[in-house]
Parts: C-alpha cells; structure tokens; sequence
C-alpha cells in the first residue's frame, strides 16, 4: 500500500489560486489517518495555511503531523509540532537576489515584447512577478484578478510558452515552468518539483514506489511532468473534483 498521497495544488485540490472546497478538505483529513499528505506547490507558505490548513478546520494536531506542506515546489518544508501546535520550517533553499533580479528583468521583458504585459489590469497594490524566496512567479492578472479573467487568459498556454522561449533566450539558466492558469514561475535548474520529492522521501523515509502523486499539469512542459519523469505513479486530474473521485475510491477501499 502507498504510505504517501503528495498533490500538486491549483487545479488539483481546489479551484486555482482559491481555498480548498469543503468536500475535499473533509477527504484530506480522513486522508490524514492513513497516509502522509503532502501538497506540493509553487505557492509561497502562507498562501498554503489559507488554501488548505484553514479549510481542515475539524482536523485535531494529532492529524495535522501528517500533513507536510512543501512549499514553492518543495525548495522549503513546514510540519506541525503538535507540542507547539504550530508550523515549523525543517529547511529552506532560496534564490539569490542576483538571481531574482536577473529572473524578473527577463520575464519583464519577454512580456512585453510579446504585448502581454498586462499592468494596467492590475488590482490596487498586486503585482505581476512576485519573488517567493525559492522561485520567481509570473501571474499575468495579479494574484488577485478574478478566477473567471484568468482562465480566459491563456486556456491554451500559447501566450505562455511564447514567454517562456523569449525567457529561455534572455536568461537561459533559469528553467521556466507553465503552471496555475496565468503563471509561470522560474527557478535554477533542478529546483523544481523533483527537488521537492527527493526531499520528501528524505524527510520522509520513503520510497518512490511509497508515493501516489496527483496533478493536473503532468504534460511535457507542465510543472507537474518531473515528477511524472522521475517516475513516481502519477494521477491525472482535471480538477479538484477528480481528485475527489480518486479520494473516495482509495478512501472506500480502505473502510471495506
Ligand atoms: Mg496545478
């Protein structure tokens, strides 16, 4: 049986860049009595406790030492003391300010070269890279444009992969990955989703043939194909509601 259920976040658990729905912050918590849950994103650590933590309201500290959250793609790790009832960073791998600098300038760039520099559709006090210590994020819209303007942006990642191979030019050692609905985010080589994992097994002391992943960009090119590639037993979802399908399956099994 796996010991470990790790899932990607936007599109995977909830509706992207929103809290998890109720349905599957419930199956996580019964999740929590069976498995080690780790969500793995590029999301910055905050931005984890209000998506998921927040949501998982009835689940008691006890549970919660098995939720692992590997934040910006794994790059850092929190687990919860439930002596201190609080969040604790094991490890942190951040970006160089040099290497930020370099990052956003390129990105900047290639984006409005391509005309889709959209500052002027910007929230009040959002903004468009946004440096989450381990990578670089690129949101088109901001990160708080509406869930409905986002997904018209670029449902077909074409505006993206354009920046991305302009990026590729200006700042060739950095790797860029398509993820979200408007984001790409830029890390150093290696810094992605497979760092995140092999960390995990680390920390974890497990084995890839331990860990069943979910994601919904496991295409070539989509933030979730490394770990599709270093071959861990991966589920393609569309949304937070296959997931939930997938849950209650392994969850049904489990009760028999
Ligand atoms: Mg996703």
């Amino acid at each position: 049986m796996k010991k470990v259920l790790a899932f990607d976040v936007d599109q995977t658990l909830n509706i992207a860049k929103t809290p998890i729905p109720p349905e599957i912050a419930e199956l996580l918590t019964k999740c929590l009595d069976h498995f080690e849950i780790c969500p793995i994103s590029g999301q910055k650590f905050d931005q984890f406790l209000i998506q998921i933590v927040d949501e998982m309201k009835d689940a008691t500290p006890e549970q919660l030492t098995h939720l692992h959250l590997f934040v910006a793609q794994g790059t850092q790790y929190y687990r919860y003391d439930a002596s201190k009832k609080d969040w604790e960073q094991v490890y942190n791998y951040p970006l160089t300010d040099e290497q930020v600098a370099k990052i956003t300038e390129a990105i900047e760039t290639a984006a409005k070269e391509l005309g889709y520099w959209e500052e002027d559709k910007l929230a009040e006090g959002d903004e468009i890279i946004e440096n989450r210590l381990s990578q670089v994020t690129f949101s088109a819209l901001g990160q708080k444009a509406g869930t409905e303007a986002k997904y018209a942006w670029d449902p077909d990642c074409k505006k993206r992969e354009a920046i991305v191979k302009r990026c590729k030019e200006l700042a060739p050692e950095f790797d860029y990955e398509i993820g979200g609905t408007t984001s790409i985010n830029a890390i150093t080589p290696g810094m992605n989703k497979v760092f995140g994992m092999t960390h995990l097994m680390e920390e974890l002391n497990v084995k890839k043939e331990d860990i069943l992943y979910f994601g919904d960009m496991t295409q070539p090119g989509g933030n979730d194909y490394p770990v599709v590639q270093m071959g861990v037993e991966t589920i393609t979802v569309r949304s937070h509601e296959d997931t939930a399908y997938a849950l209650r399956g392994i969850l049904g099994l489990l009760d028999k």
